[in-house]
């Protein structure tokens, strides 16, 4: 098998996690930062895709790490799962960001069409037709394969926004669209943060020099050498006091009730979740396609959604002992909810974080005339334990690593 072709099962998750075992240790952090190009990924685990859809879990990844190696010697890799966390948990916190971005990334796409000649750096920009090697070989490998390297993400944002000059949102939308594992706070939080406006002050510029040392002289620098870099001017919006966190339910033990249980794109481990002691009566998965037009997904991550959600529905179709049923559009979604509430039942549900399904499921549950007490929300102890604490930078919040090893029992 290609070593770049993701199949969506929890199977194939559970394999390259066991597979990339040996190599979360000293190797990991060794060699971590070289994009050496498809095919040459042994450095880094290329779990992202099912960990972003939670055909895998956090903890099971880090329990991995911490089975064979010392705290120590995983360190790093444990750490970069925590980042995840940590972006998750920011985000969490501070829900207007998503906002803002996605109303500024309206503006931007409206602004663009009245500029041609940004209109054209960027169209140049997402097929691949620039000046600069490198990042046209990064465009063609994020559409054919869905993935990009950590360093390589790092470098296309930095080049998007300073040696192209085109605003960081119309990047990100393009990352989201394109990327597999494309999530809302490791994919916003990721292109403000290269843009200096998660640590202000601190832009990310890509040099030259360290594509070149870590892509082991893979690709042409004379252009990228040559340019100017455009000053991005971060606009200085006042900074808000994060929000209180909102916790849900952690275990489903005395919930008699019986309940529709839905499974949409952010979890796909519902037999391995709190809602597994629940009292279901039926199961309703939600098509990625819920959420198109409006995404505009790419084909690849969206065959790779699309056969998430038939892998989670078949193991909880199982593990419940009930038959399945999807639903692909919002009448669909909503003539099943309407039934739900003449049958009295409740809806049980894993917590959407901030992002499109989250937004999705408010604006259809308002319009069905759902009440908070029909519905039944939880929450994985991972997600309670570690998203209150993003309230400030990564370097606090990384302090706790220890106490959630020890709380969550993933020694
Ligand atoms: C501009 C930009 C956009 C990004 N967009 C996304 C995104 O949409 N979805 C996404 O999952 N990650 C995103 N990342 C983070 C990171 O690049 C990917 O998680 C990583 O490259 C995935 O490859 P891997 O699984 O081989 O990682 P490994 O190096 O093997 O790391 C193991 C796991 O740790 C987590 N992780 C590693 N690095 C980071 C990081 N910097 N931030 C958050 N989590 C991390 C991932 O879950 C990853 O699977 C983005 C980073 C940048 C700079």
């Amino acid at each position: 098998m290609n070593q770049l072709s993701f199949p969506a099962t929890r199977h194939e998750a559970l394999r390259r996690l066991k597979s990339f075992q040996p190599s979360m240790g000293p190797s990991y952090a060794k060699g971590r930062n070289y994009d050496l190009g498809p095919g040459q990924r042994s450095n880094v685990s290329l779990l992202s895709p099912y960990i972003s859809s939670r055909l895998i879990l956090e903890e099971e990844v880090v329990r991995t790490a911490l089975s064979r190696d010392s705290a120590e010697q995983s360190e790093k890799f444990v750490e970069e799962v925590f980042w995840r966390a940590y972006w998750k948990g920011w985000l969490e916190l501070r829900p207007w960001i998503w906002e803002e971005y996605q109303s500024s990334l309206s503006e931007k796409i409206a602004w663009l069409y009245s500029h041609p000649p940004t209109h054209s750096v960027y169209a140049s920009a997402c097929e691949g037709t620039t000046d600069f090697s490198c990042f046209n070989s990064w465009v063609q490998e994020l559409k054919t394969t869905g993935y990009l390297h950590n360093h390589a993400r790092m470098w296309f944002a930095s080049i998007w926004i300073f040696y192209l000059g085109l605003p960081w949102e119309l990047g990100a939308d393009f990352f989201y669209k394109h990327l597999l594992d494309g999530d809302p706070a490791s994919n916003t939080l990721g292109w403000r943060w290269v843009a200096g406006l998660q640590t202000r002050g601190k832009q990310y510029i890509a040099s030259p020099e360290n594509i070149a040392k870590f892509t082991k002289d893979r690709f042409d620098m004379g252009a990228l050498k040559c340019a100017k870099i455009k000053p991005f001017i971060a606009s200085s919006a006042r900074e808000k006091p994060p929000n209180e966190y909102q916790p849900a339910l952690l275990e489903s033990s005395g919930l008699i009730a019986p309940s529709l249980l839905l499974i949409f794109g952010e979890d796909h481990y519902l037999e391995g979740s709190p809602l597994k002691g629940m009292n279901v009566q039926s199961i309703l998965g939600l098509s990625p396609k819920l959420l198109e037009p409006s995404l505009g997904l790419a084909a690849n991550p969206l065959q790779f959604k699309l056969s998430a959600l038939k892998d989670g529905l078949e193991r909880a179709g199982q593990y419940f002992g009930l038959s399945t049923e999807s639903v692909a559009t919002l009448d669909s979604l909503k003539s099943n909810l309407h039934e739900i509430r003449r049958k009295n039942l409740t809806v049980s549900f894993l917590r959407p974080r901030v992002g499109p399904w989250r937004s999705l499921l408010e604006n259809i549950f308002r319009d069905v005339g759902f009440q908070q007490g029909d519905l039944r929300i939880f929450e994985r102890r991972w997600d309670a334990e570690l998203y209150p604490l993003a309230q400030r930078g990564f370097f606090q919040f990384k302090r706790c690593i220890p106490s959630v090893i020890e709380n969550l029992n993933l020694h």
